[in-house]
Order: structure tokens, then sequence, then C-alpha cells
């Protein structure tokens, strides 16, 4: 069994360094990471720019680019061996509700999909005040990996996993969630540099619009691990109709 990990905060986080000790008595962990903080980067690829892979120790590589481009070199040829599963994170912060559109977190464990086994996204809803419990994120994220090589989940099936930030006797338990919905973001926070020309801070997520039961937001504020399972079908089936009406009536 081989697990590839990887995240969006860089190959130095807690997150990582505790991810990754435990699953090593589960699995062969690889860490691919990137080589600082990508946190907002998405499923984005470098393609304009070579790429270069960095090892730090062994089993250990951190690169110059985005989650995505980690996961991509280590699944489409940097090693001359397949992985079973990817595992990313733990991040340091929620991946709720439409965070999952922004996060590399979720991006990494997306572009492992088409593994043998189901990937695994951990976030940590860490915040203001909040202790940093990454030990409960890790050890969540090895009762999910143990469980998934004894009893397997779907092929490409992305696990989006939140937990709360809590020691681990605190955690009530695990729900299957929805994404929920954030309101609209914070307007962005303007400042000005040393010359005087004005400079933008994209501002924070808004808060939770829909986080009634059921959704991910709901399970985390109840002290419940949230695991979301995602699909990459964007398509809005219920739609098409629809939009199949309103073409036949263009004008063209
Ligand atoms: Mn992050």
């Amino acid at each position: 069994m081989k697990i590839l990990v990887s995240n969006d905060d860089g190959y130095r986080s807690e997150g990582i360094r505790r991810l990754r000790m435990a699953l090593s008595d589960l699995a062969e962990v690889t860490v691919v990471a990137p080589d600082r903080n990508r946190s907002g980067a998405s499923n984005s690829l470098t393609l304009d720019v070579p790429l270069r892979v960095f090892d730090v120790e062994e089993n250990v590589y951190f690169v110059p680019g985005t989650p995505t481009d980690c996961v991509h070199l280590a699944i489409s040829g940097l090693f001359d061996f397949e992985f079973d599963m990817v595992v990313s994170g733990v991040n340091d912060g929620p991946n709720l509700g439409d965070d999952v559109l922004y996060s590399g977190t979720v991006a990494a464990a997306i572009e492992g999909r088409f593994l043998g086994l189901p990937t695994i996204a951990v976030s940590l809803c860490t915040g203001p005040g909040t202790g940093g419990h990454f030990e409960t994120g890790a050890h969540v994220a090895r009762l999910l990996v143990r469980h998934l090589m004894k009893r397997p989940l779907e092929r490409a099936l992305i696990l989006n996993v939140n937990v709360p930030d809590v020691p681990f006797e605190a955690i009530r338990g695990f729900k299957p969630t929805r994404l929920g919905y954030r309101h609209r973001s914070e307007p962005v926070i303007r400042a000005h540099d040393p010359r005087g020309r004005p400079v933008y801070w994209i501002g924070p997520a808004g808060p939770q619009q829909d986080a009634g039961p059921g959704t991910d937001f709901d399970a985390v504020a109840n002290g419940y691990v949230s695991v979301t399972p995602l699909q990459i079908d964007l398509t809005r089936h219920a739609a098409l109709p629809a939009v199949g009406a309103w073409l036949e009536e263009l004008d063209a």
C-alpha cells in the first residue's frame, strides 16, 4: 500500500508532518508538497515554466508549484511505481461549502481521483483562538484511511473531511454531509503601498448561509467530523431541458 501525501500549506506545515506520521505504520508514505503556502490555489497547473523537485529527506519532496502540480507530478511519472491513494492535509483552516472551489487542499485530493482508492482531503477547522489540534486531524485521517483499506468505497470518489479543532476525545462522531453555502464574501480590503499606490487584499470568505441540518457546517458546529463525498461533474443536469428550449429560440 502506497500513499501520496500532499497539501496546500507547504511541506513544512505542522498538519502535513502530523499526517505523515499518523499514516506511516499503515502504508509506505511519500510526501510531495508545495514549497510554501499555496492556500487558495484551487486546481491550478503551472504550464509556463518547468517544475523542479527538491528532496528534503527520505520520501519527502517539495516543489515550487501548486498542490495540483505536486500530485500531478507524483502520479504521472515522477516515480517508477503507482500510488494507491492520495491524502491531502491536514489543512490549517476549514474547507466547508463553497470553500472547496478555491481550496488547494481539496484540489490535491481531486488530482488523485483516478487512482485505485478514493482520495481524502482533511481540514482542521482552526480559527482565531482555537487550539490548533492537528493531532486530532491526523488521527481522524488515519482512522478513515485504515477503514478504506478494509472497506473500500467506489473509485474516483473524493472525500472532503472537516474536523472540529478540539482534542480527539471531544469529537462526537462522524457524519456524512452535503456542502452548505456561504454568503457572498467580504469586500476586498483597500490599502496603500509605501509609495501611496492602492493595493488590495482579498477579503475573508462570507459567513455561512445554508448551514442547516445535513450540511458540513452543521456537523462541524456540533462537534462531529464532517465527511462529504464530492463529484467532479459540474453539469447542472436539471437545467439541460430549459437550456435546450432556450437555444431553440436563439436568433441565429
Ligand atoms: Mn491551506
